[in-house]
């Protein structure tokens, strides 16, 4: 059985994003402490507690229910609602970036009801996209970018070469990881951190942690059945 991105994994991986940014929401807002303003992760966790809040209403069953309304009904409109509540609930930069991010992901993941790796890679890759042509980085610019960008790479090479979606999310958590890593070094060129100028280097940037976070998410839990059972993961 090759394995899809359904609405059920989508929800199960925003769940399991939601836990990381609560479990991690003072290491966040330290790492913002030093290059910014100290609250990344009060941003983060408001705004991933409200699209909690929004998978309870629409119901884990899936389907258009009247419960949920049309937003309920596949991956995309799954996708847009996450987008609309975090623009609409997280002030500062990361809010309507990663709004962004997942409005844009809607936009390309069409109306399917399951999305191979293949197609999942260019889902990503085009809310990266949007939240590069919404926040003008580049990589290198010490952003979210620095952790987004390699992960969206890793996982259309690894579709590419006909890796399962379990072993390209993995691949993609993994690169997401060095990207955050190399953070550290940069000196920041976007956002808050680049008032700083070159003593913003020395120090890792909260938003590539989050999303550091987002896509170690993804690997642990968009697939069902290959979850942090995985040895080392
Ligand atoms: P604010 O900077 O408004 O306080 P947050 O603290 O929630 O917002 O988020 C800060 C993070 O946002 C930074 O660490 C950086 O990764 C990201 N960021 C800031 N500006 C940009 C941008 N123009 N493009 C991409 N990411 C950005
Ligand atoms: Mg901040």
């Amino acid at each position: 059985m090759i394995a899809t991105v359904t609405r059920e994994g989508v929800v199960a991986w925003l769940r399991a994003f939601a836990a990381a940014v609560a479990a991690n929401r003072e290491y966040l807002t330290d790492l913002d402490a030093a290059i910014g303003d100290a609250d990344h992760g009060i941003n983060m966790d408001r705004g991933m507690q409200a699209v909690a809040g929004k998978l309870d209403g629409l119901g884990e069953a899936g389907g258009a229910g009247e419960s949920g309304g049309a937003a309920a009904g596949d991956v995309a409109a799954l996708l847009k609602t996450v987008g609309m509540a975090l623009v609409s609930t997280v002030g500062g930069a990361a809010g309507p970036l990663y709004g962004t991010l997942f409005l844009d992901m809607g936009k390309a993941a069409g109306g399917a009801a399951e999305l191979n790796v293949t197609v999942w890679a260019a889902v990503l890759e085009a809310g990266v996209k949007g939240v590069q042509a919404r926040g003008k980085a580049e990589l290198g610019d010490k952003t979210m970018i620095d952790a987004l960008m390699p992960a969206a790479e890793a996982l259309r090479d690894a579709a590419s070469s006909g890796l399962s979606l379990a072993d390209a999310l993995q691949g993609a958590a993994e690169a997401a990881e060095q990207g955050m890593k190399a953070s550290i070094l940069l000196v920041a060129r976007k956002g808050r951190a680049s008032y700083l100028g070159e003593r913003s280097a020395g120090h890792q940037d909260p938003g590539a942690t989050s999303s550091w976070l987002l896509m170690r998410a993804a690997a642990e839990a968009l697939v069902p059945g290959a979850p942090s059972a995985r040895p080392g993961a």
